[in-house]
């Protein structure tokens, strides 16, 4: 029934959201929509604001100590036209058989060196040591918020992978809900333990390693592989050997294993690199436990049956044909063949 409200009756702060969010009623999976009304693809290099010596206001979140020639080696900032925003309640409603709520939550820009040309395939590996010890702090502090249920790290790089700016930069989002990729591999991941009592990651890890045909390198408790079954020609995921659900875990706790996954992660790119440019790399790692979620209370061997991983979807413009839709990926090139071609690269450093 409509609410009459006096013109003049104090009203609560209004924020306003340019985005919302949409619960499809079929698959279940939030999706983000509305009119973006901001500038996208990478800014030129003469406009930078991610520099250190740029002038344009950046709010910083966190940095971490610096290196040689920079006052920081990586730092969070906000995210200057961000998706989700931290103040607000979700209003969740109901719109007939729809669901909808405001995109409350975190939007930050990792930048992951203070040089411009420095990215996660030519940096040191103890700058590319500092980013991934600065996600991990960024993970663990936006988990303490019991209304975020998880956070993602990804980075787009190239201009048909949706690169937002030419700094090297990834980008992180805490959001109310776990994006669909993830709730899949999280439910699998659940089923499968409860069948066998093992962690299909680990078992995977396991079979590869036995099998050594789609293993592109192992660096300390780390390995490259191309999945078995891939979504996109040179697929290529990095995984620790060690059991753990939670990357944040990995990095805050072994901080003395990082130098592998940076060397690993660095020689990664560099070889998917020959391939294409272009790449989505997203982090997988386990929702936020302090949530007060019904569903998520299920997970009560998430520990035991999640297993966070990177993976790395390399963007191929000329293998991009009609036949990639989203639910029955197409890929041209066999892992078999892929890894041949990744493992044989001649790698710098
Ligand atoms: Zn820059
Ligand atoms: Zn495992
Ligand atoms: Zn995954």
């Amino acid at each position: 029934m409509p609410v009459e409200i006096a013109v003049d009756a104090p009203s609560p702060a209004v924020f306003t959201y340019a985005m919302e969010l949409r619960k499809d009623p079929i698959t279940r999976s939030w999706v983000i929509t509305g009119d973006d009304r901001a500038e996208s693809g990478p800014r030129p290099d003469s406009a930078c604001r991610f520099c250190p010596e740029a002038t344009a206001a950046t709010q910083v979140i966190a940095a971490m100590p610096n290196t040689v020639g920079a006052s920081w080696s990586a730092r969070a900032v906000v995210h200057p036209a961000p998706l989700y925003h931290i103040e607000g309640e979700p209003g969740r409603r109901g719109d007939g058989l729809y669901d909808t709520m405001h995109s409350v939550g975190a939007h930050e820009l990792l930048v992951e060196n203070p040089r411009h040309d420095h990215h996660l395939w030519n940096a040191s590996d103890p700058e590319i040591e500092w980013f991934l010890r600065l996600a991990a702090e960024r993970i663990f502090d936006l988990k303490r918020d019991p209304r975020i249920k998880y956070i993602s790290l990804f980075k787009d790089y190239g201009a048909h992978a949706g690169q937002e700016f030419a700094h090297p930069t990834s980008q992180i989002t805490a959001t109310m809900f776990v994006p669909r990729r993830v709730l899949y591999e999280l439910r699998a991941g659940r089923e499968y333990f409860l069948s066998k009592e093992r962690c299909v990651f680990c078992d995977i890890i396991h079979q590869e390693e036995r099998q050594a045909l789609r293993v592109i390198e192992a660096r300390g408790d780390y390995l490259a592989l191309c999945p078995y079954a891939p979504r996109v020609p040179y697929e290529t995921w990095i995984l620790p050997r060690s059991h753990e659900a939670a990357f944040e875990r990995t990095a805050l706790v072994r901080q003395g294993q990082l130098a592998d996954l940076a060397a690993l992660l660095r020689r990664t790119l560099q070889r998917v690199r020959t391939v294409t440019e272009e790449f989505h790399l997203v982090l997988h790692t386990s929702p936020n436990h302090l949530h007060p979620s019904k569903t998520l209370g299920y997970w009560k061997t998430i520990d035991d049956d999640y297993h966070w991983h990177i993976e790395i979807l390399p963007v191929l413009g000329s293998k991009a044909r009609s036949y990639t839709f989203k639910e029955v990926y197409y890929s041209p090139v066999s892992s078999e063949t892929a890894v041949k071609q990744l493992r044989g690269t001649k790698i710098d450093g």
